[in-house]
């Protein structure tokens, strides 16, 4: 398995909704409480997005963004790597993997399960 490392969602306790990246007030609901849940990593993909424009330093194009659904009944947005746009579809499973981006700010990254 790739993915050794764990990654800890932030969660509001108010509301439950989970944010990445982390931030000090939920989007949701405006509550500074939180307190965090280690994500079991495996979801399926419930949308997707391929950004060729507009184009950040420091990442592969085309991105391909996906709104993953997470085995914990939530849903988060990230990246699926490893991966062309012919290749990514509804409903495929995939598996998160932490990715260390140049500042070495870990990020939550997705590829499709059948590559983990
Ligand atoms: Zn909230």
């Amino acid at each position: 398995m790739a993915n050794k490392d764990k990654l800890g969602i932030q969660r509001c306790t108010d509301c439950k909704a989970l944010r990445h990246p982390p931030r000090p007030m939920c989007g949701e609901c405006r509550s500074l409480e939180w307190d965090a849940v280690e994500a079991s990593g495996n979801g399926t993909i419930c949308s997707y997005t391929v950004l060729t424009h507009p184009r950040f330093p420091g990442y592969d194009y085309p991105l391909i963004i996906v709104l993953v659904d997470l085995a914990e009944g939530t849903r988060l947005t990230s990246q699926l790597v490893n991966c062309t746009p012919e290749e990514v579809d509804f409903e495929l499973p995939v598996v998160m993997t932490i990715q260390q981006d140049a500042d070495g700010f870990k990020l939550p990254v997705f590829q499709l399960a059948e590559r983990a």
